[in-house]
């Protein structure tokens, strides 16, 4: 039951994926903790396997509480429809098995997430997938690697934790005149921020485990087809096949299934799904608040003397505070009064002197936790060299900004100034 595009979104995250009358009226999405489903007779279940019978067969193909969610995101998104994976890292392992293979191109964006350089070293280039690592906002390098016929062009919505923003519009027109789809993780913004349908991406992915589900429950992963780009014009074996047999409109999506779903198992848990779906429902307001607590911290230690560097797209002295402005709203518009500026999400960074000054700061907070997550209820920081880049080159760090001074905080839902009295106490020596 998709929800029409022309509602709200945050109405379209809390009716999609609902069937009141299918569910005995139940108005939560039902919890349907079940491995498999059976069917009145064998012919039935055979015919199911073939895909002449409705109806759902081993969670590990589909699920009715994994689709409920997959359809509220969908309609969130204003997709075709999305395939929800047991992680952020899963989700984009489907998105290389399914788009590329042994001996095919694939182009991602220079600022990434830690994880996602690390999968791809490990991973996708072990697996004989070339990648070219493109600077967005190098028009000449990116046509180039375009030129090559990559299967794919990933970027992210905001740099985790290079926090830059890619000039969407011009990257999406180079790429689609090539015919290549582009793929924006928007993991930071969410959807409530950021819609990449609008900034002109083939396919939207978020690690639900951060602001989607928004209370670090539940680790797990979506990706959305926003039916804007012709698969029959893609050349990858496991979509072409697709084609052929469901059409193009759902190619991409049935290769999904069938590839990282059914064959290599990467679908996402009933109960995961549940607590993703329920926290989906309060995601407009809870990204709305932590931007404009996030805007407020960063405004404050901008203002503090022993703090460099603060980075925070809604401020107005940040890089790219104007394309912030361009691409990323808010479900009531832009900040106004003395918070004016548009709605960046939970993430800063901030740079003191070096690794020991960002410890003894870190280990002095009362309020925040020291964790590895973002968008969580909880304010939480982390030193990115020492975690999750740590197992990356001193060139990958620098590229994304990650220096020993630097500190990362995601900005929870807690009262402002308790958030704020925290950092001003731990910073009291700094
Ligand atoms: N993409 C981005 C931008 C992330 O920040 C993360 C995790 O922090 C991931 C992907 C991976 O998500 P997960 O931890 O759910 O596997």
């Amino acid at each position: 039951m998709r929800q029409p595009v022309s509602r709200g979104l945050r109405t379209r995250a809390i009716h999609g994926g609902i069937h009141v009358k299918r569910n005995r009226g139940a108005t939560s999405i039902p919890l349907y903790y079940s491995s498999s489903f059976a069917f009145e007779s064998a012919e039935d279940l055979a015919a199911a396997f073939e895909g002449r019978h409705p109806g759902y067969i081993y969670s590990r193909i589909s699920n009715p509480t994994v689709q409920a969610f997959e359809q509220r995101i969908a309609a969130v998104e204003g997709g075709v429809g999305s395939f929800a994976a047991t992680s952020g890292m899963a989700a984009i392992q489907a998105l290389c098995t399914v788009l590329a293979e042994t001996g095919s191109r694939v182009v991602f964006a220079r600022s990434l997430f830690g994880g996602t350089v690390i999968y791809l070293r490990e991973v996708a280039q072990r697996a004989g997938i070339h990648v070219d690592f493109v600077d967005m906002d190098d028009r000449e390098a990116l046509e180039q690697a375009l030129d090559q016929g990559p299967r794919m062009l990933f970027l992210e919505a905001l740099g985790n934790p290079r926090l830059d923003i890619p000039p969407f519009e011009e990257v999406a027109q180079l790429a689609s005149a090539r015919d290549v789809p582009v793929v924006i993780d928007a993991t930071l913004m969410s959807p409530a921020l950021f819609s990449a349908k609008e900034c002109g991406a083939a396919v939207v992915m978020h690690s639900t485990t951060k602001l989607v589900t928004g209370n670090g429950t539940a680790i797990g992963g979506v990706v959305t087809d926003l039916g804007r780009f012709d698969w029959s014009r893609h050349c990858s074996p496991a979509i072409a096949r697709e084609v052929d047999s469901v059409g193009p409109g759902y190619a991409f999506l049935a290769a999904l299934r069938r590839v990282a779903g059914l064959s290599a198992g990467v679908t996402m848990s009933p109960f995961n799904a549940f607590l993703s779906a329920l926290g989906l429902e309060t995601l407009g307001i809870r990204a709305e608040t932590q931007s404009r607590s996030a805007f407020e911290l960063a405004s404050y230690l901008s203002a503090h003397p022993g703090v460099s560097g603060v980075r925070y797209p809604g401020l107005e002295s940040d890089p790219y505070h104007e394309r912030a402005r361009r691409y990323f709203h808010g479900g009531s518009g832009p900040m106004s009064g003395p918070m004016s500026g548009p709605m960046s999400g939970p993430l800063l960074t901030f740079t003191l002197p070096d690794r020991s000054a960002a410890f003894a700061a870190m280990n002095r907070l009362e309020l925040a936790l020291r964790a590895t997550n973002l968008g969580d209820a909880k304010t939480l920081v982390i030193h990115p060299a020492s975690t999750i880049f740590h197992d990356c080159s001193a060139e990958e760090r620098d590229y994304s900004g990650v220096t020993e001074g630097l500190v990362r905080v995601s900005v929870g839902l807690e009262n402002v100034e308790d958030i704020i009295g925290d950092f001003d106490q731990a910073l009291a020596d700094a």
